[in-house]
């Protein structure tokens, strides 16, 4: 983390298991629902000045299993979704990429964060990634960011983690940046 940053926050949201429910492959926009506390965190966020982005990988589109308009119509979704709850998402970044397909832009290779931050005008290292996978760490190092792992029981202490932070829910997350002002 760096100190120094001045008063741009930015923090990169995963999207399934992080800010809806992780359905696997999911093609339906109605199937997006908020995960627990979800909501919240985002109005945590948003209501103290943090700008929001969302980055995802989206490999259903690369392995077939639906087209790119269903990645389109799930974000339009999304925004809608967080529309309703007050909060404006500044992005919503994906890569619709199979993984065999070698792309730099599928997480954690940083490329998403990248364009995100040429496109909206962030600093990587002044960005926090909040995701519930390691490879979203991992991202967010590639990136020099900060990062959160959301896991249900951080306490279990079985799984390494290379991330600065873990927190079981995005609201538990949301204070911690606040606390800590990341
Ligand atoms: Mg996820
Ligand atoms: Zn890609």
């Amino acid at each position: 983390m760096n100190p120094d940053r001045g008063g741009e926050r930015v923090v990169i949201l995963d999207r399934d298991g992080t800010l809806v429910i992780d359905r696997g492959y999911l093609a339906d926009p109605a199937g997006l629902e908020f995960e627990p506390m979800a909501a919240d965190g985002l109005r945590w966020l948003y209501s103290r000045g943090y700008r929001l982005v969302v980055i995802t990988n989206q490999s259903g589109v690369g392995r077939g299993l639906f087209p790119l308009r269903g990645v389109i119509e799930m974000n339009a979704r999304l925004h809608a979704m967080t529309a309703e709850i007050g909060v404006t998402l500044e992005g919503i970044y994906f890569c619709p990429h199979a993984p065999e397909e070698g792309c730099d832009c599928r997480k954690p290779a940083p490329g998403l964060m990248l364009r995100a931050a040429a496109e909206l005008g962030f600093d990587p290292r002044c960005a926090v990634v909040i995701g519930d996978k390691e490879s979203d760490v991992e991202f967010g190092r590639n990136s020099g960011a900060a990062t959160v792992l959301l896991a249900a029981n951080p306490s279990g202490g079985e799984r390494a983690t290379a991330a600065d932070f873990v927190a079981p829910d995005l609201l538990a997350a949301a204070r911690i940046l606040t606390s800590t002002r990341v």
